[in-house]
């Protein structure tokens, strides 16, 4: 059949229109993967600029690098170093004394299961050597001297402990808090639409397309099952929320056939054995990150209990038996296959 103009006219039309509607300007997507905080922090936004975009992940990256070099006790002249240095008395940055305020919250709330001074604890198993071993019971006990939620108090931005040698340890929390100041930056560029994983402590930011043109909607996010890593135990579906989980899977070594962790329950010392894995839904990734480490110490039944005090908080608890346990709200973000 002979080609006749406007059928040529016609296609060239079409295929215009559908070249046009891909370079939409609110159809880019940025992608930044980058080591911080000791972890890969990985970050996704979408927007109109590529290049207000990359202007947004440079200050988010930047504001992480800031907070890494206050909260971190790899660097001299952190806050965290010079706490540990002295006893009472340590100004600390507006961000560092709003960090502990949160930590000694749930560290009364849960009723010590978590523990700003484990730093001592922490140390001693040396999860970040090349090769950690189960500490002796003298040892541990040491280490546990002194330590509790009454161990460490704030004033303003004065921090004082109970004594020189505790030792202050923000593993648990300051990766969620810095999540948090990443994603109040990419808001202050105008950024609408964004996803920042810490290591699996994420805050997902308003509404995505999973393909370029589709519609958008909330963020899926998968969890991943705690004994097989390719497997997923759940999908739930989130806007303008934190999803952060703990997990026995994420830092651990075996020693003659137990698998020793690095969440401890303050009580013992030693991983504390009530959980697989815990996944936390909040409004700030701070708190979901210091509620899935409390939750996991608690256990399923009084961790779910704790949530109860966090209206915005719900849980999904995979326990050490590999049951499921969730607290009521959680199915408002399950997705239903
Ligand atoms: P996460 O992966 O958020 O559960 O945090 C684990 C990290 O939190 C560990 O590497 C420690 O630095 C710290 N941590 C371990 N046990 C506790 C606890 N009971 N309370 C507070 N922080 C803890
Ligand atoms: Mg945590």
């Amino acid at each position: 059949m002979p080609w006749n103009r406007p059928l040529i006219i016609g296609l060239l039309v079409v295929l215009l229109a559908i070249s046009w509607w891909r370079l939409l300007p609110d159809d880019q997507e940025i992608r930044r993967s980058q080591l911080l905080m000791g972890t890969v922090v990985e970050i996704v936004v979408g927007g109109e600029s590529s290049d207000k975009l990359e202007a947004a992940v440079d200050a988010a990256v930047a504001e992480m690098t800031r907070l890494d070099q206050l909260l971190s006790r790899h660097h001299q002249k952190s806050d965290l170093s010079r706490l540990s240095r002295s006893d009472t008395g340590t100004e600390v940055n507006v961000e560092t004394a709003e960090v502990i305020t949160l930590g000694l919250d749930v560290a009364q709330r849960s009723g010590g299961a978590f523990d700003l001074t484990l730093g001592r604890l922490k140390v001693l198993w040396g999860f970040d050597r090349e090769n950690p071993t189960v500490p002796d019971q003298v040892a541990l006990t040491a280490a546990l001297e002194g330590i509790g939620p009454t161990a460490l108090s704030l004033q303003g931005q004065e921090v004082n402990k109970r004594s020189l040698q505790l030792q202050v340890d923000l593993g648990g929390i300051a990766k969620g808090y810095a999540v948090d100041r990443a994603i109040a930056v990419l808001k202050e560029h105008g950024v609408t639409s964004a996803a920042v994983n810490a290591g699996g402590d994420m805050y997902l930011l308003g509404l995505h397309s999973e393909l370029q043109g589709r519609p958008e909607r909330p963020w899926r996010i998968g969890i991943q099952h705690p004994r097989h890593k390719e497997t997923l135990l759940e999908t739930v579906q989130v806007s303008d929320r934190a999803v952060v989980t703990s997990g026995d899977y994420e830092r651990f070594f075996e020693e003659d056939g137990v698998r020793y962790h690095h969440i401890f329950d303050p009580q013992t010392g030693l991983p504390a054995r009530g959980c697989q894995s815990v996944t936390i839904i909040a409004d700030s990734v701070a708190l979901a990150d210091a509620l899935a480490t409390a939750v996991f110490v608690l256990g399923p039944a009084a961790g779910l209990q704790l949530l109860t005090q966090y209206p915005t908080a719900e849980g999904l608890v995979v326990a050490a038996d590999g049951t499921l346990h969730s607290s009521s709200g959680w199915t408002n973000y399950r997705v239903t296959p």
